[in-house]
């Protein structure tokens, strides 16, 4: 299986090459030339661990890695690092299905595919014969700094850096970042938003003049970001994984439709449930669920993609975001996989910030529902769910449970339906403590810390016991405009 560019139909690469650029030149992203079909059925399936889940689902996409090379991926990746050995627990709440994808070192779902991609990039170096050291360039809204910092912390070969936006990310997510350990990592504050952070770097990754002086010197960039293909695709897994889980648990019977909630950001997570979907997982209904940066709503409502707006910053702070990156690869796909089509409309979107796709294209979004949900009515779904329950959530999968209702209501839909739960609720303590009950806003993170294992009976995990003492081991902060100069004096560049 070869991967060919969103931006041009003449650049084609393998999986490891796909997987070693991140991007495509000028700014494209690499898609599977078509999407496998499962080649196992979920009879088979359904008694399989989430690493054997994995393999099956990863080998029809990076085929040019050996079954050897990949299994040792999986294996390094989904191991103890996880506090559990399904890897993706599916919690029954209710009448949905909470997938829990926050049990890795990080307590959010990136873990899910950054754990992995340092395996999958190293092994794509040694095979494409690379002798520079790879450098890991992130923009991050909070959850991908910490865990691509942790999947490459002391990863031979390899040197992370890390730019988030200074004012944008919780305490706790801030906190996590700065108190990295490992002589390969660099984190920076930028007094900037995510979009700015995430621009500055798909400038340097398409700088010509850059990727020469890095050359020289011994370097060249990759991609840590979900716009990596590396990530896209140990991102299919858990669809399947839950899929046949509901399965062998009796939750649905053989061939039954389940709809998914995704609660959306950079619209990798969902559009990971599309590729399952298209592989053949019974899949309905996929819900695209936006915060008060309800670009993605209005895209599916309108069919106009509009990012000239205001720059709200709300309580899910990973889904803060305007140009949602990943949606070019389903842009491509419903303009019939036509490279010139797409390029046009992202033209369109960096000249004006908006683009209009045409009612042809529309038709084939049949399958997403998008919708949003206020921070009121994320707050309320909280505290809701937890008084009738005893369950407690975090702010961004509130977001997708109040879709979910609101989606329910709406159309009368009684598929099952599960619910990606993206982080714990201890990574965001205190916008879920207050949205039990406001006087929390009073005391202490830590406090709340304590406060909420009461609540929820469940254990405090070792990913916040860790930064309660540690000492902050970066403190650069930048100005947009400095990012470049910053990386370059972080790798000696002169
Ligand atoms: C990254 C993230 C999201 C958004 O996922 P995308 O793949 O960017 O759409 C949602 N919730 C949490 C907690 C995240 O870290």
């Amino acid at each position: 299986m070869l991967y060919v560019s969103t931006r041009n139909a003449d650049e084609k690469v393998t999986a490891s090459q796909a997987v070693l650029k991140g991007l495509a030149e000028n700014g494209g992203l690499f898609v599977p030339e078509q999407i496998p079909a499962l080649d196992v059925p979920m009879d088979k399936l359904k008694n399989m661990t989430y690493q054997e889940t994995a393999y099956e689902v990863m080998k029809l996409f990076l085929t040019d890695y050996t079954e050897e090379e990949l299994k040792n991926c999986i294996r390094n990746a989904y191991d103890t690092k996880f506090d559990t050995s399904e890897i993706a627990p599916l919690v029954n709440v209710q009448d949905a299905y909470y997938l829990e994808l926050f049990h890795g070192a990080t307590i959010a779902f990136k873990d899910m595919a950054l754990s992995i991609l340092p395996h999958l990039l190293i092994t794509a170096a040694r095979k494409n014969q690379v002798k520079n050291d790879i450098v890991i360039l992130t923009a991050t809204s909070g959850d991908t700094g910490k865990a691509a910092l942790a999947g490459f912390a002391e990863v031979e070969g390899t040197k992370i850096i890390v730019f988030y936006p200074k004012d944008g990310v919780s305490p706790i997510q801030q906190k996590q970042m700065v108190t990295q350990k490992g002589d390969n990592t660099f984190v920076v504050g930028i007094r900037g938003n995510f979009d700015q952070a995430q621009t500055g770097v798909k400038q340097m990754f398409s700088d010509p003049v850059l990727a020469k002086e890095m050359g020289t010197t011994g370097y060249q960039f990759s991609s840590a970001n979900s716009i990596n293909i590396g990530r896209l695709v140990p991102q299919i897994v858990y669809y399947v994984y839950a899929y046949a889980k509901m399965l062998k648990s009796g939750a649905i019977e053989k061939g039954e439709t389940v709809n998914v909630a995704v609660p959306t950001g950079n619209f990798g997570n969902i559009l990971a449930a599309f590729y399952a979907k298209n592989m053949g997982v019974p899949l309905g209904k996929l819900l695209c669920a936006s915060n008060e940066n309800k670009v993605l709503y209005d895209f599916f409502t309108t069919g106009t993609y509009d990012k000239n707006r205001e720059f709200i910053l709300t309580s899910s702070p990973s889904m803060d975001i305007l140009i949602s990156s990943n949606l070019e690869r389903l842009i491509y796909r419903i303009a019939g996989n036509n490279a010139h089509k797409n390029q046009e409309l992202m033209k369109s979107l960096q000249e004006t910030g908006a683009y209009t796709i045409s009612g042809e294209m529309k038709e084939q979004l049949a399958s997403f529902y998008g919708n949003y949900a206020s921070e009121k009515e994320t707050a309320e779904v909280i505290r809701e769910i937890y008084q009738e329950t005893g369950y407690i959530m975090d702010t961004h999968t509130a977001v997708a449970a109040a879709v979910y209702k609101k989606y329910q209501k709406e159309t009368g839909d009684t598929a099952r339906t599960v619910i990606v739960s993206t982080a714990s609720p201890y990574k965001f303590t205190r916008s879920v403590m207050t949205a039990i009950d406001e006087t929390y806003d009073s005391r202490p993170d830590f406090e709340l810390v304590d406060e909420l294992e009461v609540l929820s009976k469940v254990k405090v995990p070792q990913a916040i016991e860790e930064i309660r003492t540690a000492p902050v081991l970066h403190e650069t902060v930048c100005e947009v405009d400095q990012m470049q100069s910053v990386v370059k004096q972080f790798l000696n560049i002169k």
